[in-house]
């Protein structure tokens, strides 16, 4: 039986096993987002996984045009 942790990113159940590549995360999103956790408070960390919305789309922006 393997053990089962939870994701310290986002509470998921992980298997503690070899297959768990990237234990104690879920996935390697938390992973990313956790390390990246204290670094984005200064730099950007870029994460490689472009499957969300862009960054730049800021709809409630108002346009400061004079
Ligand atoms: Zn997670």
């Amino acid at each position: 039986m393997a053990r089962v942790i939870s994701c310290p990113r986002c509470g998921k159940p992980v298997e503690w096993v070899e297959a768990s590549a990237y234990r104690p995360f879920c996935s390697e999103r938390c992973k990313l987002i956790d390390l990246g956790a204290w670094a984005s408070e200064k730099y950007r960390v870029p994460v490689t996984e472009s499957n969300d919305q862009p960054e730049d789309a800021a709809p409630d922006e108002p346009s400061a045009t004079p």
